[in-house]
């Protein structure tokens, strides 16, 4: 049994988690960091415990401190969420050293995935189709000649401990191989913590499609379809969608068989995520994911089942609440994710205060998010706004909805990536579902898209910010009745 849960995370995904805290009637526990104290999500939860300052590394990395809050507070278990300590062996085993359940895999298998060539290797034995490339660590510049033989340009070398995109360089022929393998190494040791690196072939316009898989304690495993998370930009995803355009129900089956046998393989528990490249009709694995991801929702919104409650039920021991000839796909959802950050110019980061916000609504529409007008986004911490997500009928009337949720979208006081995602969903090419992960660097007209679309939908937003300014300027006259500026209905006298 699960009385209450810890969520060792903040922001969306923590509203998300206690959510689901909240339909189980279960209690749930925020930790925050001093960046959060007025989070909405440190709010949202029934009991909330401070945990140190800002770094993540003094708050939200901190094992020893979630540890002692979820003793503190008598957590029967802890939901990590994603990032931060999600994907983290050693948070696992403390979880169990403490005996407090941890949402997810145990340590050794996270230990196992978490090493993408062990991963690699482990896949291989499994039967999954890996994409080609080296089964081991490269040991040297005379190794990493050998390997690039064989295989041929493109290569990536990749971190083995890596995430996030980062460390990964392109090699396109022999004499940028020495630099490549050196930059690669030196951003793995710095950023990992563990300079192994390995090398694969680069597919030149794959499609990055992953399968979702649940497995419970009692030996059942299922796969919820795929999502197509190809647009991208630095290998970062910004729009993923369920189904995607281009698996058909015998490769759908295919891919989900196959991710089932290398979840089965494994002994895998919880929610977990199987990463494919798919080129030409065929598929790779690329990687596995341990933990629900980001754009779980889309899956969700397709299959009507609740992933994080399902977690949270197979954590305490239950077997999956559905077999797989009880999903069924309807429809189909997409995802975009709304940051703070200035599309317009290389998207840096905008982190800052909303002066004024109103999400969209409606059919069709869900919100994840943490946010509220005033509230100010720390700059510390990844710039996400909310994930807006849409569901329709077909692939057609989920773009239309989406185009209309984004149109609706009011965001003052800092820069979005709206006018992007407005430009994707009138994209020719996004619209006719041609999709490969080179997308944004390839449509270049995106940049003038967003600029002809930010000028088109200027009065919408003029008018509806005027909502804000209205409330700004009788929070003004209130504030100066009340400082005696102006005269106002004196409050009545207590006898
Ligand atoms: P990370 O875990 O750092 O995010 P992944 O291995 O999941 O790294 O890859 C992230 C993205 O990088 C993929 O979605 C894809 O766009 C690109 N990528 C990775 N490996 C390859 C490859 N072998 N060929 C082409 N693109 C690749």
């Amino acid at each position: 049994m699960i009385n209450k849960v810890l969520v060792a995370n903040r922001g969306e995904i923590a509203i998300r988690i206690m959510r689901a805290c909240r339909e189980l009637g279960i209690t749930s526990v925020s930790v925050y960091s001093e960046a959060d104290k007025d989070a909405l999500f440190a709010k949202y939860a029934d009991e909330s415990i401070y945990i140190g300052r800002a770094p993540a590394i003094e708050s939200y990395l901190n094992i020893n401190k979630i540890i002692e809050a979820a003793e503190e507070c008598g957590a029967d278990a802890i939901h990590p969420g994603y990032g931060f300590l999600a994907e983290n062996p050693n948070f696992a085993f403390a979880c169990d050293k403490a005996s407090i359940k941890f949402i997810g895999p145990s340590s050794k298998l996270l230990e196992l995935m978490g090493n993408k060539i062990a991963a690699r290797q482990e896949m291989g034995k499994a039967g999954v189709p890996v994409v080609p490339g080296t089964q081991e660590k490269v040991s040297g510049y005379e190794h990493a000649r050998e390997i690039a033989e064989k295989i041929g340009y493109p290569i990536i070398c990749k971190p083995a401990g890596g995430g996030g995109g980062i460390g990964m360089v392109i090699v396109k022929n022999d004499e940028e191989l020495l630099d490549a393998l050196e930059s690669s190494q030196a951003i793995a040791s710095s950023t990992f913590g563990l300079s192994d690196i390995y090398m694969e072939k680069y597919l030149e316009n794959p499609r990055h499609i992953e399968i979702q898989i649940m497995a419970d304690t009692h030996g059942n495993v299922v796969h919820l379809g795929e999502r197509e998370c190809s647009i991208q930009r630095r290998h970062q995803k910004l729009i993923e969608e369920s189904p995607s355009p281009v698996i058909t129900p015998e490769l759908r089956s295919r891919m989900g068989e196959t991710a089932i046998k290398a979840g089965r393989w494994v002994n895998y528990e919880g929610a977990g995520t199987i990463e494919f490249l798919y080129s030409n009709g065929n598929f790779y694995f690329l990687e596995a994911n341990t933990r629900v991801q980001v754009e779980h929702p889309v899956t969700e919104m397709v299959y009507g089942i609740d992933i994080v409650k399902e977690q949270i039920s197979i954590a305490a021991g239950n077997p999956l609440s559905f077999k797989q000839e009880d999903v069924k796909a309807r429809g189909w959802a997409i995802e975009c994710r709304i940051n703070a950050e200035d599309p317009l110019n290389r998207f840096v980061p905008s982190p800052g205060k909303l002066r004024g916000y109103r999400s969209p609504g409606g059919i069709g529409v869900r919100i994840d998010s943490s946010v509220y007008t005033r509230y100010t986004i720390p700059p510390i911490y990844d710039p996400m706004i909310s994930k807006l997500i849409v569901w329709g009928r077909d692939r057609n009337e989920a773009i239309h909805r989406m185009r209309r949720a984004l149109y609706e979208y009011i965001i003052l006081g800092l820069k979005t990536n709206i006018p992007f995602h407005k430009a994707v969903m009138e994209n020719d090419r996004f619209i006719s579902g041609e999709l490969t992960t080179h997308f944004v660097e390839n449509e270049t007209s995106l940049l003038e898209d967003m600029e002809r679309i930010i000028e088109r939908d200027k009065p919408m937003e003029e008018r509806l910010s005027q909502i804000f300014d209205e409330r700004k300027r009788i929070a003004a006259i209130a504030a100066a009745v009340v400082a005696g500026h102006l005269p106002g209905k004196s409050p009545p006298q207590s006898e």
